[in-house]
C-alpha cells in the first residue's frame, strides 16, 4: 500500500499510530476506542451512527455549551477570515486578545481586585504560568528563597511538570519523578473520607486550614511562594470544602504573605452555579487559572487572571514566559462569544437551579440505596 493510500480501517490507525492520553496502546488493541464522529446540541454520534446523549461535556467537562453554539462558530469563522494568527509577544497584539482581557476584568465577573490577564493555550499552561508568576513575584521583591508550593492531596493541576508536581495521584506522578523541587501537600477537607475521621464540616474545614498553617510554619514561611488548590476538586473526587475552609485559607495565606492560587480550570465559568467556585466562598485569590468551559471546547484556550496586588509589581518586570499559541486570535474570539452566551442565556443561574434539582434527586437515591455512600457536587458540577 502506498503511504498516501487511505487507511483500510480507521481502527487500525487508532490502535497502531494514534497515541491516547491516559491510555496504553495494548488497551487500545484489546478494546478499540469509540470514534465520536459528529455532534449536535447535547448529542454526539459515534462512528457506527448511534446518537448518544453527551452527559460528560465532551468527555473532559469542557463542552459546556453543547455542539451547536452557533455564535461561537460564527465568531471563529469571522476571525479566521480577518486574521487567523499573529504573535502577541512584546511589540505586537491582536484585537480579540485585547478585547477579551479588558472584558474579563472590567465588564464581566472576575472578582474585585483582579487586574491583568495572561492568556494560555489550556489549563496546564495556565497553571504553569501561575506558578512561574508566583515565583517571579517573590524574586522581584528580593525574596529569592520563596519558591515552594503547597497543594491539596486530592488536587489535580495538569500534565506539565509544575502542575504534575502538585498533583495528588501517585499514578500520574511516579513515572515522571523527580518532579519540581519544593512541592508539598496537605489533607483535603473531604467529609466522606479524611485522615482525621472528622464528620463535622466546620471542624474539618478549620482543621485542614490549620494543616496549611502548620505546613507553612514547618517549611519556613519565608520559603513558601504560594498555596494552590481547586475551590472544588475535580479529578481528585469532587470535594466541595466546608464553607469556612477557603476563608480560613485566605486568612492563613495573608498571615504569612503566601500567595493564594485558585485553580478554576474545571470549576470556573458557571458550572457550580456561580461564575467561579470561589464566589461561593466570598474569597478573592491572588491568581486564578481557568480553561475548559472558558472556550466551551470550541478552541484550546486558558487564562491566568492576576490580582492588582500581584500585577503591579510586574510593571517594570519582563514576563519571561510565552507560548506560540497563547492569545491566539481564533481562541480569543471563541472565548468572547462563549462568555456572551453564558451571560445572555442566563446559563450560570440555570446551572444553580438545575443543580439543586439534580442534588435532591441524587440524595433521595442515595438514601434509598445501600450502595451509594455519598453524593457530592455544587450546582451542575
Ligand atoms: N487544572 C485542573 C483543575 C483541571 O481539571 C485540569 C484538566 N482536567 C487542568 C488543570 C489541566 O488542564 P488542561 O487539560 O486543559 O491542560
Amino acid at each position: 500500500m502506498a503511504v498516501s493510500d487511505p487507511p483500510a480501517d480507521a481502527r487500525h490507525d487508532d490502535a497502531s499510530y494514534f497515541w491516547h492520553g491516559m491510555g496504553s496502546p495494548a488497551e487500545g488493541r484489546a478494546k478499540p476506542a469509540k470514534e465520536i464522529a459528529s455532534g449536535d446540541g447535547i448529542y454526539v454520534t459515534d462512528g457506527a451512527g448511534r446518537r448518544l446523549l453527551d452527559a460528560t461535556s465532551g468527555g473532559l467537562a469542557n463542552v459546556t455549551l453543547g455542539y451547536s453554539a452557533d455564535a461561537i462558530k460564527r465568531a471563529i469563522a469571522a476571525q479566521l477570515e480577518t486574521l487567523p494568527y499573529f504573535s502577541s509577544f512584546r511589540g505586537t497584539t491582536n484585537r480579540p486578545a485585547e478585547e477579551l482581557s479588558r472584558r474579563l476584568i472590567e465588564d464581566w465577573f472576575a472578582p474585585d481586585g483582579m487586574r491583568r490577564v495572561f492568556l494560555s493555550s489550556g489549563g496546564s499552561d495556565a497553571v504553569e504560568t501561575a506558578l512561574r508568576l508566583a515565583r517571579q513575584y517573590w524574586k522581584i521583591q528580593g525574596a529569592r528563597d520563596r519558591y515552594k508550593f503547597i497543594a491539596l492531596r486530592n488536587g489535580y493541576h495538569g500534565s506539565h511538570f509544575g502542575g504534575a508536581s502538585l498533583n495528588s495521584k501517585a499514578n500520574i506522578r511516579r513515572q515522571y519523578e523527580p518532579l519540581l523541587q519544593g512541592c508539598f501537600h496537605i489533607p483535603t477537607p473531604c467529609i466522606y473520607r479524611n485522615p482525621f475521621d472528622e464528620r463535622d464540616p466546620i471542624r474539618l474545614g478549620a482543621l485542614c486550614a490549620r494543616m496549611l498553617e502548620e505546613e507553612i510554619v514547618f517549611q519556613g514561611p519565608d520559603t513558601v511562594a504560594a498555596f494552590i488548590a481547586e475551590p472544588v476538586t475535580g479529578a481528585g473526587g469532587l470535594v466541595v470544602p466546608p464553607p469556612n475552609f477557603w476563608p480560613s485559607v485566605r486568612a492563613v495565606c495573608d498571615k504569612y504573605g503566601v500567595l493564594l492560587i485558585a485553580d478554576e480550570v474545571l470549576s470556573g465559568f458557571g458550572r457550580t452555579g456561580r461564575w467561579f467556585a470561589v464566589d461561593h466562598d466570598g474569597v478573592t485569590p491572588d491568581l486564578m487559572t481557568m480553561a475548559k468551559a472558558l472556550t466551551g471546547g470550541y478552541a484550546p484556550g486558558g487564562a491566568v487572571i492576576v490580582s492588582d496586588r500581584v500585577a503591579h509589581h510586574f510593571d517594570d518586570a519582563v514576563l519571561s514566559c510565552g507560548l506560540t499559541s497563547y492569545a491566539h486570535p481564533l481562541v480569543c474570539a471563541a472565548i468572547v462569544a462563549a462568555i456572551e452566551t453564558y451571560r445572555d442565556d442566563g446559563l450560570v443561574e440555570r446551572a444553580a437551579t438545575l443543580g439543586q434539582r439534580l442534588r435532591s434527586r441524587l440524595t433521595a437515591l442515595a438514601l434509598a440505596h445501600p450502595h451509594i455512600a455519598d453524593v457530592r457536587g455544587l450546582g451542575l458540577l
